[in-house]
């Protein structure tokens, strides 16, 4: 079975790109290269183009017959959201809209969305399960839940099903260590933790500790990323047998303050991080905690990495190999 991975090139879709190859199906990689990395596709076959430039994807669902896609390709960084909207809007909903037209002309039916905990905006309770009022509180939350809305409006009109996966904190990396979390620039906290041991200079930054949690500092839900890889898995199959478009959340269901995922690293690496405490960013809210229990019921999908130490251990073994 040949399987379509729209940013197979990135962190998650290099990822999934590994897992199913493994799985046994057929995978091609569609990928700009603006955030993701060449060397990151290991397995499948890399085409280089752009969801935003239509004729690539004309050319691309001529060239295969795909069984279904899996969409990674997306900007994701908050902060850069507020300050230039028009390039999530672009990159996000209109490059979604590409690709999901083009499925409808090709009738590729089935349909893997790489959501987000953001379009819940700030938690009204915790944890979030999928009933949570939807209210984004920036533009990459905002276009999230356009392509989700959109996704309720192609099934029901053109039959295109589809799986929306709304990803709490990935986190880790593949056990082989040959692919890893590697953003330009980085925001994320393990990565950022792991490299401040590793570079010369750098000191970690901790966004805030007056929050109104156990130790101030804000709290989240990090997922494997090979737990969050199998999820889509099992959400491919589940459209073998489900029509319409459904939407779950998935984490790990537990949560860890900045200073504990900071702890956790000392007693992966031996090491001491070094920090300092600055003001919070813009947009952090104090916690966020998912209720994955329809994953885990209709998918039939269970995290394994519930041990935050053995998720960082597997980003530590990737970051060590990195020519830093
Ligand atoms: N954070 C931090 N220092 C960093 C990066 C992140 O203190 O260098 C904090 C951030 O403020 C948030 C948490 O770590 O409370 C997780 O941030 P990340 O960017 O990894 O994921 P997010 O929850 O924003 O998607």
């Amino acid at each position: 079975m040949k399987i379509l991975i729209c940013g197979g090139a990135g962190y998650i879709g290099s990822h999934m790109v590994k897992m199913l190859s493994e799985a046994g199906y057929d995978v091609v990689v569609f990928d700009n290269l603006s955030t993701g990395h060449r060397e990151a596709v290991k397995w499948g076959t890399l085409v280089v183009g752009d969801l935003l430039n239509k004729s690539d994807l004309k050319a691309l669902f001529e060239q295969h017959d795909f069984a279904g896609v899996m969409h990674f390709s997306a900007r994701s960084l908050v902060g850069e959201s507020i300050v230039e909207p028009a390039i999530y809007y672009e990159n996000n909903v209109v490059g979604t809209y590409n690709l999901l037209e083009q499925m409808r002309h090709s009738g590729v039916d089935r349909f893997i969305f790489s959501s987000t905990a953001a379009i819940y905006g700030n938690p009204e309770n915790t944890p979030i399960d999928e009933a949570h009022p939807k209210q984004p509180i920036n533009p990459y939350g905002h276009s999230k839940l356009m392509v989700e809305t959109m996704l309720n409006d192609y099934a029901r009109a053109y039959g295109i099903n589809s799986v929306s996966l709304r990803y709490f904190n990935a986190a880790g990396a593949d056990p082989s260590a040959q692919i890893g979390e590697s953003h330009d620039p980085e925001t994320h906290l393990i990565p950022n933790i792991l490299r401040s041991l590793l570079l010369e200079g750098i000191q970690l930054k901790v966004f805030g500790d007056d929050y109104d949690t156990p130790d101030g500092t804000c709290v989240r839900d990090y997922i494997h990323i090979n737990d969050l890889c199998q999820a889509h898995l099992k959400a491919f199959d589940y459209l073998g047998s489900h029509k319409g478009a459904m939407a779950f959340n998935l984490g790990n269901g537990t949560g860890f303050s900045v200073m504990e995922i900071i702890n956790a690293v000392t007693e992966v690496t031996s090491k001491v991080v070094d920090y300092s405490v600055e003001a919070r960013r813009p947009g952090d809210p104090a916690v966020l905690i998912a209720d994955s229990q329809r994953a885990v019921k209709d998918l039939n999908w269970i995290a394994e990495y519930t041990d935050i130490e053995k998720v960082i251990e597997t980003a530590w073994r990737w970051h060590c190999q990195q020519s830093y």
